[in-house]
Protein backbone atom coordinates (compact mmCIF):
# COMPACT_ATOMS: atom_id res chain seq x y z
CA UNK A 1 0.00 0.00 0.00
CA UNK A 2 1.03 3.32 -1.13
CA UNK A 3 0.32 6.22 1.65
CA UNK A 4 -0.33 9.33 -0.17
CA UNK A 5 2.14 11.07 2.25
CA UNK A 6 4.88 9.18 0.19
CA UNK A 7 5.56 6.30 2.55
CA UNK A 8 4.99 3.15 1.30
CA UNK A 9 4.04 -0.09 2.77
CA UNK A 10 4.33 -3.35 0.40
CA UNK A 11 5.31 -1.94 -3.15
CA UNK A 12 2.77 0.09 -5.62
CA UNK A 13 -0.84 0.21 -4.71
CA UNK A 14 -2.61 0.32 -8.42
CA UNK A 15 -6.58 1.83 -8.25
CA UNK A 16 -7.95 3.54 -5.62
CA UNK A 17 -8.17 2.88 -2.00
CA UNK A 18 -11.39 2.06 -0.94
CA UNK A 19 -11.85 4.26 2.36
CA UNK A 20 -15.44 2.55 3.64
CA UNK A 21 -15.06 3.28 7.40
CA UNK A 22 -17.75 5.77 8.24
CA UNK A 23 -15.19 8.90 8.47
CA UNK A 24 -13.13 10.24 7.28
CA UNK A 25 -14.71 9.25 4.04
CA UNK A 26 -13.42 9.24 0.17
CA UNK A 27 -12.79 12.89 -0.58
CA UNK A 28 -14.19 13.20 -3.90
CA UNK A 29 -11.78 14.87 -6.58
CA UNK A 30 -13.64 18.03 -7.16
CA UNK A 31 -13.05 18.64 -3.36
CA UNK A 32 -9.63 17.66 -3.53
CA UNK A 33 -8.83 20.27 -6.88
CA UNK A 34 -10.67 22.83 -5.28
CA UNK A 35 -8.61 23.03 -2.41
CA UNK A 36 -5.38 22.90 -4.72
CA UNK A 37 -4.88 26.65 -4.03
CA UNK A 38 -2.57 28.87 -2.52
CA UNK A 39 -3.72 30.02 0.83
CA UNK A 40 -5.00 33.10 1.01
CA UNK A 41 -4.92 36.52 3.43
CA UNK A 42 -7.64 35.76 5.97
CA UNK A 43 -8.62 39.38 6.63
CA UNK A 44 -8.10 40.37 2.87
CA UNK A 45 -11.18 40.71 0.57
CA UNK A 46 -11.13 37.87 -1.33
CA UNK A 47 -11.53 35.42 2.28
CA UNK A 48 -14.18 37.80 2.84
CA UNK A 49 -16.29 36.55 -0.32
CA UNK A 50 -15.61 33.05 0.62
CA UNK A 51 -16.70 33.30 4.19
CA UNK A 52 -19.70 34.79 3.38
CA UNK A 53 -20.24 32.17 1.13
CA UNK A 54 -19.90 29.64 3.07
CA UNK A 55 -21.25 31.07 5.89
CA UNK A 56 -24.55 31.40 4.05
CA UNK A 57 -24.40 28.45 2.23
CA UNK A 58 -23.92 25.76 5.32
CA UNK A 59 -27.15 26.75 6.66
CA UNK A 60 -28.89 24.81 3.80
CA UNK A 61 -27.52 21.88 4.83
CA UNK A 62 -28.69 21.85 8.45
CA UNK A 63 -31.47 23.29 6.88
CA UNK A 64 -31.29 26.48 9.36
CA UNK A 65 -32.17 30.00 9.22
CA UNK A 66 -30.07 30.64 11.73
CA UNK A 67 -26.20 31.43 12.32
CA UNK A 68 -23.49 28.26 12.13
CA UNK A 69 -19.95 28.50 13.75
CA UNK A 70 -17.22 27.08 11.94
CA UNK A 71 -14.27 26.23 13.93
CA UNK A 72 -10.77 25.02 13.20
CA UNK A 73 -11.43 21.64 14.87
CA UNK A 74 -12.48 18.35 14.82
CA UNK A 75 -15.95 17.35 15.91
CA UNK A 76 -15.25 16.95 19.30
CA UNK A 77 -14.19 20.51 19.40
CA UNK A 78 -17.48 21.73 18.11
CA UNK A 79 -19.01 19.05 20.90
CA UNK A 80 -16.90 20.72 23.96
CA UNK A 81 -18.36 24.67 22.27
CA UNK A 82 -21.80 23.41 22.07
CA UNK A 83 -21.67 22.57 26.19
CA UNK A 84 -19.43 25.61 27.34
CA UNK A 85 -21.74 28.33 25.06
CA UNK A 86 -25.02 27.63 27.22
CA UNK A 87 -24.24 26.01 30.40
CA UNK A 88 -23.07 26.27 33.61
CA UNK A 89 -21.07 24.44 36.53
CA UNK A 90 -23.42 21.88 37.83
CA UNK A 91 -26.06 22.14 35.54
CA UNK A 92 -28.05 18.53 34.77
CA UNK A 93 -27.98 17.33 31.47
CA UNK A 94 -29.62 14.20 30.58
CA UNK A 95 -28.16 11.93 27.95
CA UNK A 96 -28.43 8.79 26.38
CA UNK A 97 -26.52 5.64 25.99
CA UNK A 98 -26.95 4.90 22.11
CA UNK A 99 -23.29 3.32 22.21
CA UNK A 100 -19.51 4.66 22.19
CA UNK A 101 -19.80 8.38 20.77
CA UNK A 102 -22.54 9.24 23.96
CA UNK A 103 -20.39 8.04 25.87
CA UNK A 104 -17.48 10.22 25.11
CA UNK A 105 -19.78 13.01 25.10
CA UNK A 106 -21.20 12.32 28.37
CA UNK A 107 -17.48 11.61 29.50
CA UNK A 108 -16.52 15.38 28.56
CA UNK A 109 -19.81 16.75 30.17
CA UNK A 110 -18.70 15.17 33.26
CA UNK A 111 -15.23 16.21 32.80
CA UNK A 112 -16.28 19.83 32.05
CA UNK A 113 -18.23 19.96 35.10
CA UNK A 114 -21.33 19.33 34.34
CA UNK A 115 -23.96 16.61 36.31
CA UNK A 116 -25.30 13.89 33.52
CA UNK A 117 -27.74 11.79 34.01
CA UNK A 118 -27.61 8.92 31.66
CA UNK A 119 -30.53 6.90 30.01
CA UNK A 120 -29.20 3.34 29.61
CA UNK A 121 -28.87 1.67 26.09
CA UNK A 122 -27.56 -1.21 24.70
CA UNK A 123 -25.69 -0.35 22.18
CA UNK A 124 -28.15 -1.68 19.84
CA UNK A 125 -30.94 0.64 19.81
CA UNK A 126 -31.71 4.44 19.27
CA UNK A 127 -32.55 7.23 21.85
CA UNK A 128 -36.18 5.78 23.50
CA UNK A 129 -38.12 9.25 23.13
CA UNK A 130 -40.57 7.88 26.20
CA UNK A 131 -38.16 7.83 28.42
CA UNK A 132 -36.84 11.26 28.19
CA UNK A 133 -40.26 12.09 28.58
CA UNK A 134 -40.68 10.40 31.73
CA UNK A 135 -37.45 11.43 32.79
CA UNK A 136 -38.17 15.36 31.99
CA UNK A 137 -42.55 15.14 33.36
CA UNK A 138 -40.76 13.71 36.41
CA UNK A 139 -38.61 16.76 36.71
CA UNK A 140 -40.82 19.45 38.62
CA UNK A 141 -37.73 21.77 39.03
CA UNK A 142 -36.59 21.82 35.99
CA UNK A 143 -32.86 21.02 36.80
CA UNK A 144 -32.38 19.38 33.61
CA UNK A 145 -30.69 22.19 31.23
CA UNK A 146 -30.13 20.57 28.13
CA UNK A 147 -30.59 16.85 26.37
CA UNK A 148 -28.12 15.65 24.17
CA UNK A 149 -28.21 13.01 22.04
CA UNK A 150 -26.41 11.61 19.15
CA UNK A 151 -28.19 11.63 15.53
CA UNK A 152 -26.46 8.84 13.60
CA UNK A 153 -24.63 6.58 15.85
CA UNK A 154 -21.88 6.49 14.31
CA UNK A 155 -20.36 3.17 16.90
CA UNK A 156 -23.33 1.04 16.03
CA UNK A 157 -25.24 2.41 13.11
CA UNK A 158 -28.44 2.98 14.86
CA UNK A 159 -30.09 5.99 14.00
CA UNK A 160 -32.61 8.01 16.35
CA UNK A 161 -35.74 10.23 15.47
CA UNK A 162 -34.52 13.91 16.60
CA UNK A 163 -38.21 14.69 15.71
CA UNK A 164 -39.51 12.64 18.34
CA UNK A 165 -37.29 13.92 21.41
CA UNK A 166 -38.23 17.57 20.49
CA UNK A 167 -41.93 16.17 20.90
CA UNK A 168 -41.37 14.10 24.11
CA UNK A 169 -39.45 17.76 25.70
CA UNK A 170 -42.72 19.85 24.18
CA UNK A 171 -45.09 17.00 25.58
CA UNK A 172 -43.41 17.25 29.11
CA UNK A 173 -43.25 21.03 28.64
CA UNK A 174 -39.70 21.24 29.42
CA UNK A 175 -37.45 24.06 28.39
CA UNK A 176 -34.29 22.17 28.51
CA UNK A 177 -31.93 23.09 25.17
CA UNK A 178 -32.14 20.26 22.86
CA UNK A 179 -28.41 19.33 21.25
CA UNK A 180 -27.69 16.66 18.86
CA UNK A 181 -24.43 15.51 17.15
CA UNK A 182 -24.77 15.38 13.58
CA UNK A 183 -21.01 14.58 13.11
CA UNK A 184 -21.70 11.37 10.94
CA UNK A 185 -25.11 12.18 9.31
CA UNK A 186 -25.14 15.66 8.30
CA UNK A 187 -24.96 15.34 4.34
CA UNK A 188 -26.13 12.15 4.44
CA UNK A 189 -29.51 11.46 6.34
CA UNK A 190 -31.79 13.85 6.38
CA UNK A 191 -31.38 16.71 9.52
CA UNK A 192 -33.62 19.62 10.18
CA UNK A 193 -32.10 22.15 12.42
CA UNK A 194 -35.20 24.20 12.66
CA UNK A 195 -38.33 21.85 11.95
CA UNK A 196 -36.99 19.74 14.82
CA UNK A 197 -36.51 22.80 16.76
CA UNK A 198 -32.82 22.11 17.59
CA UNK A 199 -30.86 24.19 19.90
CA UNK A 200 -27.58 23.25 18.84
CA UNK A 201 -26.04 21.01 16.09
CA UNK A 202 -22.60 19.65 15.98
CA UNK A 203 -21.16 18.46 12.94
CA UNK A 204 -18.00 17.36 11.42
CA UNK A 205 -16.68 17.91 8.08
CA UNK A 206 -15.16 14.61 7.24
CA UNK A 207 -18.24 12.29 7.23
CA UNK A 208 -21.30 12.98 5.27
CA UNK A 209 -19.53 16.45 3.87
CA UNK A 210 -16.75 14.20 2.22
CA UNK A 211 -14.16 16.90 2.92
CA UNK A 212 -10.82 16.05 4.76
CA UNK A 213 -10.37 16.07 8.72
CA UNK A 214 -10.19 19.63 10.55
CA UNK A 215 -13.29 21.76 11.04
CA UNK A 216 -16.47 21.26 12.73
CA UNK A 217 -19.96 22.52 13.28
CA UNK A 218 -22.32 24.25 16.01
CA UNK A 219 -25.68 25.35 13.84
CA UNK A 220 -27.40 27.70 17.23
CA UNK A 221 -31.06 29.11 17.72
CA UNK A 222 -31.93 32.08 19.17
CA UNK A 223 -32.50 30.01 22.39
CA UNK A 224 -29.43 28.46 22.62
CA UNK A 225 -27.69 32.15 21.51
CA UNK A 226 -29.93 33.54 24.70
CA UNK A 227 -28.26 30.87 27.09
CA UNK A 228 -24.64 32.38 26.42
CA UNK A 229 -25.43 35.38 28.52
CA UNK A 230 -25.91 33.05 31.81
CA UNK A 231 -23.91 30.32 30.76
CA UNK A 232 -20.82 30.20 33.22
CA UNK A 233 -18.44 27.38 31.82
CA UNK A 234 -14.73 28.73 31.02
CA UNK A 235 -14.55 29.30 27.19
CA UNK A 236 -12.22 31.84 25.23
CA UNK A 237 -11.34 30.05 22.15
CA UNK A 238 -15.16 28.16 22.21
CA UNK A 239 -16.77 31.50 22.74
CA UNK A 240 -19.71 31.56 20.07
CA UNK A 241 -20.37 35.29 20.74
CA UNK A 242 -16.51 36.53 19.43
CA UNK A 243 -17.15 34.62 16.24
CA UNK A 244 -20.59 35.56 15.47
CA UNK A 245 -19.04 39.06 15.48
CA UNK A 246 -16.62 38.30 12.71
CA UNK A 247 -18.94 36.37 11.31
CA UNK A 248 -21.36 39.09 10.43
CA UNK A 249 -18.65 40.21 8.54
CA UNK A 250 -17.46 36.57 6.63
CA UNK A 251 -14.47 36.90 8.84
CA UNK A 252 -12.66 34.94 12.08
CA UNK A 253 -11.66 36.10 15.17
CA UNK A 254 -8.32 33.81 14.58
CA UNK A 255 -7.22 31.97 11.38
CA UNK A 256 -9.78 30.27 10.01
CA UNK A 257 -8.94 26.53 8.04
CA UNK A 258 -9.08 28.71 4.59
CA UNK A 259 -7.98 25.48 2.63
CA UNK A 260 -10.53 23.06 3.93
CA UNK A 261 -13.20 26.22 3.19
CA UNK A 262 -12.27 26.02 -0.35
CA UNK A 263 -13.15 22.70 -0.02
CA UNK A 264 -16.56 22.87 2.14
CA UNK A 265 -17.59 25.66 -0.51
CA UNK A 266 -17.49 23.04 -3.21
CA UNK A 267 -19.06 20.40 -0.92
CA UNK A 268 -22.04 22.58 -0.42
CA UNK A 269 -22.05 23.15 -4.05
CA UNK A 270 -22.19 19.39 -4.58
CA UNK A 271 -24.61 18.16 -2.33
CA UNK A 272 -27.27 21.55 -3.27
CA UNK A 273 -26.66 20.37 -7.09
CA UNK A 274 -27.62 16.83 -6.21
CA UNK A 275 -30.28 17.81 -4.15
CA UNK A 276 -30.58 17.10 -0.70
CA UNK A 277 -33.62 14.88 -1.12
CA UNK A 278 -31.92 12.92 -3.79
CA UNK A 279 -28.72 12.77 -1.26
CA UNK A 280 -30.49 11.35 1.23
CA UNK A 281 -32.00 8.72 -0.81
CA UNK A 282 -29.22 7.47 -2.62
CA UNK A 283 -27.59 7.06 1.60
CA UNK A 284 -30.60 4.82 1.75
CA UNK A 285 -30.45 2.29 -1.23
CA UNK A 286 -26.91 1.80 -0.04
CA UNK A 287 -27.65 1.01 3.10
CA UNK A 288 -30.60 -1.06 2.32
CA UNK A 289 -28.46 -2.88 -0.69
CA UNK A 290 -25.85 -3.33 2.18
CA UNK A 291 -28.41 -4.86 4.64
CA UNK A 292 -29.39 -7.10 2.38
CA UNK A 293 -25.78 -8.53 1.93
CA UNK A 294 -25.32 -8.64 4.90
CA UNK A 295 -28.42 -10.99 5.51
CA UNK A 296 -27.48 -12.92 2.28
CA UNK A 297 -24.13 -13.70 4.19
CA UNK A 298 -26.05 -15.00 7.10
CA UNK A 299 -24.75 -12.49 9.55
CA UNK A 300 -26.31 -10.48 12.19
CA UNK A 301 -26.65 -6.60 12.01
CA UNK A 302 -25.49 -5.27 14.72
CA UNK A 303 -29.05 -2.81 14.77
CA UNK A 304 -32.02 -4.27 16.62
CA UNK A 305 -34.25 -1.18 16.04
CA UNK A 306 -36.34 -1.56 12.76
CA UNK A 307 -37.05 1.84 11.97
CA UNK A 308 -32.99 2.49 13.42
CA UNK A 309 -31.19 1.41 10.51
CA UNK A 310 -28.28 3.81 9.78
CA UNK A 311 -28.35 5.42 6.09
CA UNK A 312 -24.47 6.00 6.63
CA UNK A 313 -22.99 2.91 8.14
CA UNK A 314 -23.58 -0.85 9.15
CA UNK A 315 -22.15 -2.49 11.68
CA UNK A 316 -21.95 -6.33 11.10
CA UNK A 317 -21.87 -8.74 14.48
CA UNK A 318 -18.56 -11.31 14.02
CA UNK A 319 -19.99 -15.07 14.36
CA UNK A 320 -18.32 -15.88 17.97
CA UNK A 321 -14.82 -16.94 18.00
CA UNK A 322 -14.27 -14.80 15.09
CA UNK A 323 -11.97 -11.65 15.20
CA UNK A 324 -12.89 -8.65 13.30
CA UNK A 325 -10.04 -7.27 13.55
CA UNK A 326 -8.51 -10.05 11.92
CA UNK A 327 -11.34 -9.08 9.19
CA UNK A 328 -10.36 -6.23 8.35
CA UNK A 329 -6.74 -7.03 8.62
CA UNK A 330 -7.57 -9.40 5.58
CA UNK A 331 -9.38 -7.06 3.79
CA UNK A 332 -6.81 -4.34 3.97
CA UNK A 333 -3.89 -6.48 2.88
CA UNK A 334 -5.54 -8.33 -0.17
CA UNK A 335 -7.85 -5.44 -1.35
CA UNK A 336 -6.44 -2.34 -0.30
CA UNK A 337 -10.06 -1.52 1.66
CA UNK A 338 -10.27 -0.14 4.89
CA UNK A 339 -13.50 -1.30 7.20
CA UNK A 340 -14.72 0.82 10.26
CA UNK A 341 -12.94 -1.14 13.61
CA UNK A 342 -15.37 -1.99 16.63
CA UNK A 343 -15.34 0.89 19.14
CA UNK A 344 -15.38 0.44 22.99
CA UNK A 345 -17.04 -2.62 24.02
CA UNK A 346 -17.20 -3.33 20.42
CA UNK A 347 -14.11 -3.91 20.04
CA UNK A 348 -12.87 -7.28 17.87
CA UNK A 349 -16.70 -7.88 17.39
CA UNK A 350 -18.43 -6.27 15.22
CA UNK A 351 -16.79 -4.07 11.96
CA UNK A 352 -18.39 -1.53 10.00
CA UNK A 353 -19.15 -0.67 6.55
CA UNK A 354 -19.46 3.35 5.88
CA UNK A 355 -21.60 4.18 2.63
CA UNK A 356 -21.63 7.73 3.27
CA UNK A 357 -20.46 10.31 1.32
CA UNK A 358 -19.06 10.30 -2.02
CA UNK A 359 -20.24 6.86 -3.04
CA UNK A 360 -22.24 5.22 -5.97
CA UNK A 361 -23.59 1.43 -6.74
CA UNK A 362 -20.22 0.78 -8.02
CA UNK A 363 -18.37 1.86 -5.00
CA UNK A 364 -20.58 -0.09 -3.13
CA UNK A 365 -20.67 -3.22 -4.92
CA UNK A 366 -16.60 -3.05 -4.95
CA UNK A 367 -17.01 -2.88 -1.15
CA UNK A 368 -19.07 -5.60 -0.48
CA UNK A 369 -16.94 -7.71 -3.23
CA UNK A 370 -14.18 -6.73 -1.16
CA UNK A 371 -16.00 -7.82 2.48
CA UNK A 372 -17.54 -11.25 0.54
CA UNK A 373 -14.06 -12.28 -0.11
CA UNK A 374 -12.15 -11.07 3.15
CA UNK A 375 -14.93 -13.41 5.13
CA UNK A 376 -14.05 -16.26 2.92
CA UNK A 377 -10.49 -15.86 3.02
CA UNK A 378 -10.66 -15.24 7.03
CA UNK A 379 -12.68 -18.84 7.04
CA UNK A 380 -15.83 -17.25 8.82
CA UNK A 381 -18.79 -18.56 8.39
CA UNK A 382 -20.99 -17.31 6.12
CA UNK A 383 -23.28 -17.69 2.81
CA UNK A 384 -21.77 -17.09 -0.46
CA UNK A 385 -24.56 -14.69 -2.86
CA UNK A 386 -24.40 -11.47 -0.11
CA UNK A 387 -23.08 -9.38 -2.94
CA UNK A 388 -25.39 -10.82 -5.88
CA UNK A 389 -28.19 -10.39 -3.34
CA UNK A 390 -26.82 -6.62 -3.40
CA UNK A 391 -26.82 -6.32 -7.29
CA UNK A 392 -30.50 -7.18 -7.47
CA UNK A 393 -31.90 -4.99 -4.87
CA UNK A 394 -29.40 -2.70 -6.74
CA UNK A 395 -30.98 -2.99 -9.78
CA UNK A 396 -34.43 -3.42 -8.40
CA UNK A 397 -34.35 0.16 -7.92
CA UNK A 398 -31.86 1.60 -9.68
CA UNK A 399 -33.27 5.44 -10.58
CA UNK A 400 -33.72 5.14 -14.43
CA UNK A 401 -34.53 1.33 -14.27
CA UNK A 402 -36.67 0.16 -17.20
CA UNK A 403 -39.49 -2.12 -16.20
CA UNK A 404 -38.21 -5.57 -16.06
CA UNK A 405 -37.01 -7.66 -13.62
CA UNK A 406 -33.49 -8.89 -13.66
CA UNK A 407 -33.09 -12.13 -12.14
CA UNK A 408 -30.22 -14.81 -12.37
CA UNK A 409 -31.33 -17.75 -14.39
C1 LIG B 1 -16.77 10.86 14.30
C2 LIG B 1 -17.75 11.15 15.38
C3 LIG B 1 -17.41 11.90 16.51
C4 LIG B 1 -16.00 12.35 16.78
O1 LIG B 1 -15.63 13.34 15.89
P1 LIG B 1 -14.07 13.72 15.72
O2 LIG B 1 -14.11 14.51 14.45
O3 LIG B 1 -13.33 12.43 15.61
O4 LIG B 1 -13.68 14.52 16.88
C5 LIG B 1 -18.40 12.19 17.42
N1 LIG B 1 -19.67 11.77 17.25
C6 LIG B 1 -20.03 11.03 16.19
C7 LIG B 1 -21.45 10.60 16.05
C8 LIG B 1 -19.09 10.70 15.23
O5 LIG B 1 -19.45 9.97 14.17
Amino acid sequence: MKLSHGLSLNGHPSGRHFLQIPGPTNVPDRILRAMDYPTIDHRGPEFQQLGKSVLAGIRRIFQTEGPVIIFPASGTGAWEAALVNTLSPGDAVLMCETGHFATLWKRMAERLGLVVEFIPGDWRHGVDAAAIEARLAADRDRRFRAVCVVHNETSTGVTSRIDEVRHAIDRAGHPALLMVDTISSLGSIDYRHDAWGVDVTVAGSQKGLMLPPGISFNAISAKALGATKQARLPRSYWDWNEMLAANANGFFPSTPATNLLYGLHEAIAMLLEEGLPNVFSRHQRHAEATRTAVRGWGLEILCRDPDGHSPALTAVVMPDGHSADALRRIALENFNLSLGQGLGKLADRVFRIGHLGDFNDLTLLGTLGGVEMALCLADVPHRRGGVQAAMDSLAASAPKAPRVECRSA
